[in-house]
């Protein structure tokens, strides 16, 4: 068998204005995917989605940049896969599509879920939190947060993960007010849902280690990303402090990026995205953190198919505890697949071969490409 072409799938759709979300100053305004496709002589397939942060057009052009070093190869050679190297974000995206798709196409060849061939014993059902949180505005409506929470319970979601809300200086938004609406969302949860933060590196430590401190007394699994990713010291002095963990590192590509990290226990869970790095570099990545005592929850963000990866990948991890999903992506996200296995708070992972879905038919008609940013800076 031998890789004939690679293609890229770019794909939008403009959320309705009632769907777009603030959260910080920005305004996410449509949902963006990018899927890689690697065709063979055979008629068979791979398909991988890379994470739209990385530009679905830059993507796309970093993939027809390196389809010479693909076709005409034996799909089933490893070494013709290429690695991240965390230089450019869009090649690093483009990258963790090939990789995605080249083990979709693998499982497929040899009649093997992607989480059978990177370990013996994967589990069948991967709990899902819901990640959102996104949408309340600190000066509309901040207990939006409590009501969508109760949502996610009664959708039989066992864990919620939110953020910090609209930019905190429009509103004279306080840590102790934003801890007031915490302490009031763990009430109204009231132990039926793990919860958990992201802080998208917007806090001073100062802030953090006050903020981490009622976290892990209200019982959070964890505190995300709190300060910027820079500082790494930062890091290690909160993830000390708390008996939660600190969490982090979706935006990092390598293993070499996560190492000081690991070393350090700058982290207590790593938080790499296969969408982002690539099913080979995410196992690299959470086998080094297992070394050290470190489990690995990966980010995922977007659509069904990045859904899938990460699945995969949490099925087949040492410890596989919980996998991330896009609450608020809209119809693009399911849409784009002919399967939407997800139901009661698990995704559950078929015994077709790769990563077990296929696109849906119609798709590039249904999700045409929109150019430009997904989303605006708002003035206030
Ligand atoms: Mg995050």
């Amino acid at each position: 068998m031998k890789i004939t072409a690679l293609e890229t799938l770019k794909l939008s759709r403009m959320h309705e204005l009632e769907r777009q979300w603030i959260t910080s100053q920005y305004r996410t305004i449509k949902a963006d995917c990018a899927v890689v496709l690697i065709h063979t002589d055979e008629g068979v397939t791979g398909i991988g989605e890379a994470c739209a942060y990385g530009n679905p057009t830059l993507i796309e052009e970093w993939v027809n940049w390196l389809s010479p070093t693909l076709i005409g190869k034996d799909p089933s050679d490893p070494s013709i896969v290429p690695h991240t190297n965390y230089r450019s974000w869009s090649y690093d995206c483009a990258v963790a599509g090939i990789d995605c798709a080249w083990w979709d196409l693998r499982g497929k060849i040899e009649g093997k879920r992607v989480s059978e061939l990177l370990t013996d014993r994967p589990i069948e059902r991967v709990r899902l939190y819901a990640s959102s949180g996104c949408r309340y505005d600190w000066r509309k409506n901040p207990h939006q947060l409590i009501e969508e929470a109760l949502e996610y319970i009664d959708q039989g979601y066992t864990a919620m993960k939110f953020r910090i809300g609209t930019h905190w200086a429009w509103d004279g938004v306080t840590v102790d007010r934003f801890l007031g609406l915490v302490r009031e969302l763990a009430q109204e949860v009231n132990g039926r849902m793990e919860l958990m933060l992201d802080g998208n590196q917007r806090l001073t430590e100062e802030e953090a280690l006050q903020i981490a401190v009622d976290l892990d007394r209200l019982g959070f699994a964890w505190f995300e990303e709190p300060i910027p990713q820079t500082d790494i010291d930062g890091y290690v002095r909160l993830n000390a402090a708390v008996d939660m963990h600190i969490t982090g590192g979706e935006q990092f590509t390598t293993l070499e990026q996560f190492r000081p990290y690991i070393e350090r226990h700058a982290y207590g869970i790593v938080q790499p995205d296969v969408g982002w790095c690539g099913i080979t570099e995410g196992m690299r990545i959470a086998e080094m953190a297992h070394r050290y005592g470190i489990d690995c929850c990966p980010h995922s963000w977007h659509n069904g198919l990045m859904c899938m990866e990460n699945g995969h990948f949490v099925a087949a991890l040492p410890n596989p505890r919980v996998l991330e999903l896009c609450m608020i992506q809209g119809p693009l996200q399911w849409g784009m697949l002919q399967q939407q296995p997800i139901e009661n708070g698990y995704l559950t992972l078929s015994d077709c071969p790769g990563l077990g879905v296929d696109l849906a038919d119609d798709v590039a008609a249904r999700f045409p490409y929109v150019e430009g940013g997904y989303a605006i800076q708002v003035q206030r």
